[in-house]
């Protein structure tokens, strides 16, 4: 385990697990590990904090790592649960990436397809080839890959076509803006490119009822928002899975 993390201790750090549902059944289908910042008082920070003060990439390298060996631990008690975790964006293109994490993955002992990378479509526009190149591997080997933020970037079919990916997570701008013709126009385009496609599609920032249902209508597989619940440590996650609030 990693001590420090460019001027962070690790110990300082943390993830917090966002329950992903099935858009139907609302059952548990998974998780997102999101990183937070431990201060002084006991508040937690956001990843901003954390990411915006590591300005060389090996350090944010590190930080992928260190979230990478804490998701394995984490996700070994939730072994029917797939969990997502981020990287940072110009990591995708190293072209050691896939090498790294599978050996991390593999040393941790973690069935790889538990394990889901997300990422930003910057970071795979940059160096087509070589995210390519990386998304083979893992995939390979069983961890999943899904395009996070999708729609805020390039959002271009043609380059979807060409990636082997497995989800598409929806900004949550759109699930915002439900009420605007253009943003039902994007989601309602965006899922139905992916069942062409192939790939699951979840939906970020689902934060009522009503979100949730018009999500599932519109085709989406996977719902993750505040309405089932805001990111938990994660024992919390694991008590909430016996007892589901929703
Ligand atoms: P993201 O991967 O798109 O994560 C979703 C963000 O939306 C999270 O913010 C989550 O707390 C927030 N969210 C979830 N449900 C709702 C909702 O219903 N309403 C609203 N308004 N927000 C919701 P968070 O945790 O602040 O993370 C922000 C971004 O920071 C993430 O966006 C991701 O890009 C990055 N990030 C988070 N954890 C890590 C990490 O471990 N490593 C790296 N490299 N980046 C991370
Ligand atoms: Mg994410
Ligand atoms: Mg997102």
């Amino acid at each position: 385990m990693r001590d420090r993390i460019g001027p962070f201790r690790s110990e300082d750090l943390t993830l917090l697990y966002q329950p992903l549902v099935d858009a139907r059944s609302h059952a548990i289908i998974g998780a997102e590990a999101l990183l937070r910042l431990r201060e002084p008082g006991g508040t937690l920070d956001g990843p901003a904090s954390v990411i915006d003060a590591l300005t060389a990439p090996e350090e944010r390298a590190v930080l992928d790592w260190w979230v990478l060996e804490r998701v394995c631990q984490d996700a070994r008690n939730w072994p029917d649960l797939r969990i997502g975790m981020n990287i940072c964006t110009e990591h995708v293109t190293d072209p050691g990436f896939a090498a790294q994490a599978l050996e991390i993955v593999a040393a941790e002992g973690l069935p790889p397809d538990q394990l889901e990378i997300e990422v930003v479509e910057t970071g795979i526009i940059d160096d087509f080839e070589s995210a390519r190149e990386n998304f083979v591997a893992l995939r390979a080997a069983g961890i999943r890959i899904a395009i996070d933020d999708f729609g805020t970037g390039y959002s271009s079919l043609s380059y979807l076509a060409r990636l082997p990916v497995d989800t598409i997570k929806i900004d949550q701008s759109f699930v915002a803006a439900l009420d605007e013709v253009a943003s039902v126009a994007v989601i309602q385009a965006t899922t139905a490119m992916a069942r062409a496609l192939g790939l699951k599609v979840t939906a970020e920032g689902v934060e009522d009822a009503v979100q949730a249902q018009t999500l599932r209508a519109f085709g989406c597989h996977c719902l993750q928002g505040f309405h089932f619940s805001r990111p938990v440590p994660a024992d919390a996650f694991t008590a909430m899975r016996e007892n589901r609030p929703w």
